[in-house]
């Protein structure tokens, strides 16, 4: 019981190092994390540590709550449980979106920093796993290419996909994406997004979030997904769209994924595009054909 004690504060030291809680917070959060780890009492430990990530910590916890039976050792029960663990120590999305604001009003870069250093920290974006993607970069006639191979998905535990089989259907949240997904606490088919905190933006006139990707592939690779679960259409509005959001991030690129299956975007019901701070080999590929238009003398654009 004394080593649940240690994760504990360790823990709350870490969320206090990456200014997740605030000292004010620390009594709460400590009882928010023994409620759901089971436990009675908290009793505090001396800590002295820096970790980059929660992740030694999580690993710890969730050991010992399979090992008390409070949850089934399998990934997806795992992934669910910790995700509940870091809310503990979560700030609210009002909080959340304050802050970013004021970071946006010293600059855009700054705000999205801070963002996407909190999306690590509170184990949204699972860093641990991210860093086990392979890519790199290599020449081809058309120019250079990048490859990715993803290795940050989890295998499926069969004992998972049995109880998947087995959930009920729900259409709650209607999808991946829709807004509905911050702070909820996921099942057998579907993550649990209790530290998934959205940006609201506005498109156009339109209201429209920034987040981050959980399984992030490049560099701060964002999702700009709209206020309504509506399906992805390209049109003159997407055009606006991407270049309201890069009046508003100058420093990001956006882009859209095709409204068509297989080659298109994964999810086509719901209305979003993909952006970040990195230099696609699109970006970098001569132009083939240019094309001007009359009207509008500034606007450069072309195929690569
Ligand atoms: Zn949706």
């Amino acid at each position: 019981m004394s080593d649940i004690q240690r994760s504990i504060s360790r823990l709350l030291h870490f969320a206090r190092q990456k200014g997740l809680i605030a000292p004010d917070d620390e009594v709460y959060a400590a009882n928010r994390l023994i409620d759901v780890l089971g436990v009675e009492e908290y009793v505090p430990h001396a800590v002295d540590e820096t970790l980059e990530t929660a992740t030694p910590v999580l690993e710890e916890m969730l050991d010992d709550a399979a090992a008390r039976g409070l949850i089934e050792n399998t990934v997806n029960e795992r992934d669910l449980f910790d995700t509940r663990i870091m809310d503990c120590v979560m700030p609210r999305p009002s909080e959340v979106v304050r802050e970013f604001r004021a970071h946006y009003a010293a600059s855009p870069q700054e705000a999205t920093d801070w963002y996407y250093r909190l999306s690590i920290a509170s184990n949204y974006i699972r860093k641990t796993r991210i860093d086990r993607n392979i890519a790199w970069k290599t020449a081809t006639e058309y120019g250079d290419l990048d490859v990715t191979i993803n290795l940050s998905k989890p295998e499926k535990d069969p004992r998972d996909i049995a109880k998947a089989k087995l959930a009920k259907a729900s259409s709650y949240p209607k999808c991946l994406l829709c807004r509905e997904n911050e702070g909820y606490a996921g099942r057998a088919n579907h993550p649990a997004r209790e530290t998934h905190r959205l940006i609201p933006l506005d498109l156009c006139g339109v209201p429209w979030f920034l987040q981050y990707s959980p399984y992030t592939y490049y560099n701060e690779h964002c999702i700009i997904l709209n206020g309504d679960h509506v399906p992805m259409q390209i049109s003159r509005h997407t055009f606006e769209n991407l270049a309201c959001f890069l009046r508003l991030f100058p420093h990001y690129f956006a882009g859209s994924n095709a409204d068509l299956p297989i080659v298109g975007g994964s999810i086509l019901s719901h209305d979003h595009y993909q952006g970040g701070r990195y230099t696609f080999a699109m970006e970098r590929a001569a132009t083939e054909k240019e094309y001007v238009f009359k009207n509008y003398p500034t606007v450069r654009a072309g195929r690569v």
